[in-house]
């Protein structure tokens, strides 16, 4: 079968021998054939990164920004042609897909802005010495990725990692193949030297497993499940090189009773329907003030009633899960569930085939079931009542996870306390940012990962800093 989406290395589309099927999650449907990038083409994208690598750094900061300016102009130039690419791929809402490329473009813009200003420091050891620090990259950087955000998880990894003067080797998610590698064609158009990012697409267990433990790689970018997580870790630790996790979540919404329910109710709904549930950052947890619990309650199904559900391309507010595969899962955890469903639970029969699963509300649940501690992935709200604050900061540390965690009160004191007692990467208070926040530093604590993707962060993220010690003489020795 012809292939239709080729690798990316060195410059240039590469097609493999062997391929692997591209399914439309929308109706079950064949997109096209995928190249099936293996241990030599991993070898081969990291050693035209190895290559290419020197002559990019040895650019000025600002002659790399103008690059990634560039790149960001014209990934903005192409949102139809992205969107679409994205929505057939993951099966997400046309709108939502168009609001990712959009924020692919941000983060190269962001980075091109903030690199001409990432300074080292001097640091004073007194007369007879100047001292200074620098920024350098690692050199060959690996990144894996997950599907849900296909575009804005190659963003946030390739933008600050190139802005710094590395080389980028890219496998996407198996899934979502292909806006990876027309933005890296892209890149190319616009100015990025070949071999500076290369996309090696495949499967996870052969081309993921290929460059997690290349040789050839001198730090390793992850995001996915806590489970894969792991076996990045090892070979990361096999190869000595650092890591940065991005793992899952099973972020809260803590409501007190003199919250705003005008603003948490469509906010809670949007934050577990958005990309059908399956954000890590997910506000997957309701965890609600025993006084206006039932009210809550009430407001949120009944708002999740009226979301609105089809193919991607129609732009409903609530597309498919990715996959049959991710369908059952989500449907093994709500048929597993304790508590009551008090709207959807089950999967949706539709015309066009896909895998579909109705907006679920589950009220009741047991803090410590595997539904309350693990993440669903997909539109499925659990929620859980409160007495106390300190009884409300425990369930919502009480889960191995500690992504992100959104506080509703109108009082002050209460926000910053219950803020500063959270085990998270970011709190949000009277708000939550799910997959927003371009300049927001973020990643997890405790099994959610660790390092941080975004912001000024990841300048540092992506390099290593050297310490350069000059001794000057006291008296000069000649006239
Ligand atoms: P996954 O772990 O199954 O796959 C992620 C990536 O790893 C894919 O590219 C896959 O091909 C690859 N992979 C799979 N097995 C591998 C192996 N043995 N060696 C090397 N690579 C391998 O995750 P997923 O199902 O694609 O994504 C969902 C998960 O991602 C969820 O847990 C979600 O929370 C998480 N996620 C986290 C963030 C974050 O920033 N924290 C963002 C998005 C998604």
């Amino acid at each position: 079968m012809a292939i239709q989406t080729p690798c990316f290395i060195d410059g240039a589309d590469v097609t493999t021998d062997r391929s692997y099927d591209n399914i439309d999650p929308s109706t079950g449907g064949l997109i096209g054939a995928v190249s099936l990038g293996g241990r030599a083409e991993i070898s081969r994208a990291a050693r035209a990164a190895r290559t290419a690598q020197p002559a990019w750094n040895a650019l000025s900061p600002q002659r790399r920004a103008d690059v990634l300016d560039e790149i960001s102009r014209r990934i903005l130039g192409n949102v139809d042609e992205l969107s679409r690419l994205e929505s057939e791929d993951t099966g997400k809402p046309i709108s939502q897909a168009v609001n990712d490329v959009r924020v692919c473009a941000r983060y190269f813009q962001f980075y091109s802005r903030t690199i001409e200003s990432f300074y080292g420091a001097t640091i004073p050891m007194g007369e007879g010495f100047e001292v200074f620090t620098s920024n350098e990259p690692y050199g060959v950087i690996g990144h894996i990725l997950a599907w849900n955000y296909p575009m804005q998880l190659f963003a946030r990894a390739v933008a600050p990692a190139i802005a710094t003067g590395n080389g980028v080797v890219v496998k996407p998610a198996d899934e979502t193949p292909r806006t990876a590698v027309r933005i890296a064609q892209l890149a190319l158009e616009a100015g990025l030297p070949a071999g500076i990012l290369n996309v090696v697409t495949g499967t996870g267990a052969e081309t993921g497993a290929a460059l997690s433990s290349s040789p050839d790689v001198d730090q390793i970018g992850f995001v996915g499940s806590t489970e894969v997580g792991r076996l990045i870790a090892a070979s990361a630790a096999e190869q000595l090189v650092p890591a940065v996790l991005e793992l899952g979540g099973k972020s809260p919404h803590i409501v007190f009773a003199d919250a705003d329910l005008d603003e948490v109710v469509p906010t809670v709904v949007k934050t577990i329907i958005q990309n059908a549930g399956q954000t890590c950052s997910a506000g997957s947890r309701l965890l609600v003030d025993r006084r206006i619990h039932h009210e809550l309650v009430a407001r949120v199904s009944a708002s999740m009633e009226q979301v609105t559900i089809g193919r991607g391309i129609d732009d409903p507010e609530l597309g498919p899960l990715i996959s049959t595969k991710q369908l059952g899962r989500v449907e093994d955890y709500v048929n597993g569930a304790s508590g009551t469903v008090v709207t959807g639970g089950s999967r949706l029969e539709t015309e066009f085939g896909g895998s579909y699963f109705a907006p679920t509300l589950i009220d009741g649940v047991d803090p410590l079931s595997k539904i309350a501690q693990e993440e669903v992935f997909g539109p499925v709200l659990v929620a859980m009542d409160f007495g106390q604050e300190t009884e409300a900061i425990e369930k919502a540390n009480a889960t191995d996870y500690g992504l992100i965690a959104a506080v509703w009160t109108a009082d002050i004191d209460r926000a910053f306390r219950v803020s500063r007692a959270l085990r998270v990467g970011q709190v949000f208070v009277n708000n939550f940012g799910a997959s927003g926040g371009v300049e927001l530093p973020f990643g997890g604590v405790k099994k959610s990962g660790y390092g941080r993707e975004k912001g000024v962060e990841a300048l540092l993220a992506t390099t290593q800093t050297k310490a350069t010690v000059v001794k000057v003489a006291r008296s000069t020795s000649s006239p």
